[in-house]
């Protein structure tokens, strides 16, 4: 393989063009190796392998009833006490007000995330997932991350089954992949020591997949974790991923590497850190996540944190999923991402045509809604030939 550079990389290419699965130390090899444009191939062909040139995209309504949160995660600038400025705490009526004020046709996805509110009871949960789809009808509601189901299943004294099992008669058609951060407990206790632990998180993913219920998966980066942990992370994913699947679930539909937002919060404060991930650390990062993550189907490059630049390129590094439109994102940007607040399904698919791909939206749960058109023949051409690493080798 001529295009290898790196000999650390050549039992793995070779591992990778077979269709095996990578070990943990072979996946630390791709977060230490110093051939770039090898890893970026090697996701480029997992990504091509798995699904082409389609690259998805979701027109999605962000959503947060309340920013009221007892948590007290370090790294977050979301959260806000009871009478403390910007904080706000919307009963039903009012949720539903503000997302008919925001609603655009043709949405399909309301996504909603928000602070551990210590009064409000199970009941209200129930009652705004109702109201939802009963006002928006056809727009599927993925709400709620696995800490927040934790919370739940502590106010209204529920098993997180019981809690999912009502949730998902309510109307939940899917959960985001938030509240992750990373699990190696080192970490947790130092960013989310109040938050659920890495086991509550993923028994409570897993329940859900049990349940019919697809859900996401995240990983905050760029903070105090090492590569271990952040490969660590990964591996318990993996293999979460695998005995949803042997139960013949859909399990975890996509994972999204969230880069850790420098200002406004403790975190940043305590570690002197004001300097976002370099846009390299993002690509390694995408790529590793790719190869390594062989039984999840879509990587996303989360362009709200990302950038929509880096996001573009990310296309290129095993990348599948730009996330979505993303009316009225907050929660990143109270942490200082200096991305819009939004960006039109018809930006989106100019900036993945014009990475050489072929825009598909998608509803919450990777449904096709619209196939848009390709990108010009000059970019399929120049895409196929950088999608055969192997026959030039
Ligand atoms: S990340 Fe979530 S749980 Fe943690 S403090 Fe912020 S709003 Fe609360």
């Amino acid at each position: 393989m001529k295009w290898v550079r790196d000999p650390a990389l050549l039992p793995i290419v070779e591992k990778v063009e077979a269709g095996e699965r990578l070990s943990f130390d072979e996946g630390m090899v791709l977060y230490r190796t110093p051939d770039i444009p090898s890893l970026m191939r090697l996701a480029n062909l997992v990504r091509e392998r798995k699904h082409g040139q389609d690259t998805y995209f979701v027109h999605s309504l962000r959503f947060s009833q309340t920013n009221i949160c007892y948590v007290g995660c370090t790294f977050c600038a979301f959260q806000r006490r009871f009478g403390e400025e910007g904080a706000w705490d919307w009963e039903v009526d009012e949720a539903i007000e503000w997302v008919r004020s925001k609603y655009q046709p043709g949405l399909t996805e309301i996504h909603i995330s928000s602070g551990h509110h210590p009064k409000k009871p199970f009941s209200y949960y129930l009652e705004l997932v109702a109201a939802l789809k009963k006002n928006f009808p056809g727009v599927q509601v993925k709400a709620w991350t696995a800490a927040e189901i934790h919370h739940f299943s502590k106010i209204a004294k529920m098993g997180y089954r019981e809690v999912l099992t009502a949730l998902k008669e309510a109307g939940l058609d899917a959960m985001p992949g938030g509240g992750a951060e990373i699990f190696a407990e080192r970490v947790r206790r130092q960013i989310a020591r109040a938050k659920v632990r890495a086991e509550g998180w993923l028994e409570v993913h897993r329940i859900a997949h049990e349940l019919g219920i697809p859900t996401n998966a995240t990983m905050l980066y760029g903070h105090i974790e090492t590569l271990e942990e952040r490969l660590d992370h990964m591996t318990r994913l993996r293999e979460l991923q695998d005995e949803s699947l042997a139960k013949g679930a859909k399990g975890f539909m996509s994972f999204i590497p969230l880069a850790f937002q420098p200002d406004g919060n403790r975190l940043a404060d305590q570690l002197g850190k004001h300097e976002f991930t370099t846009g390299l650390d993002d690509l390694r990062n995408l790529a590793v996540a790719r190869v390594y993550l062989d039984n999840i189907p879509h990587i996303k490059g989360y362009w709200a944190t990302l950038t929509p630049e880096v996001s573009q390129v990310s296309l290129d590094w095993g990348v599948t999923d730009v996330d979505g439109t993303l009316i009225e994102e907050r929660i990143v940007h109270a942490a200082g991402s200096p991305t819009p607040q939004g960006l039109t399904k018809e930006a989106l698919a100019a900036f993945i045509q014009a990475a050489g791909r072929t825009p598909i939206e998608r509803d919450a749960v990777y449904n096709v809604v619209k196939v848009w058109a390709p990108p010009a023949p000059l970019m399929s051409h120049q895409r196929a030939m950088l999608s055969r690493p192997s026959s030039r080798g």
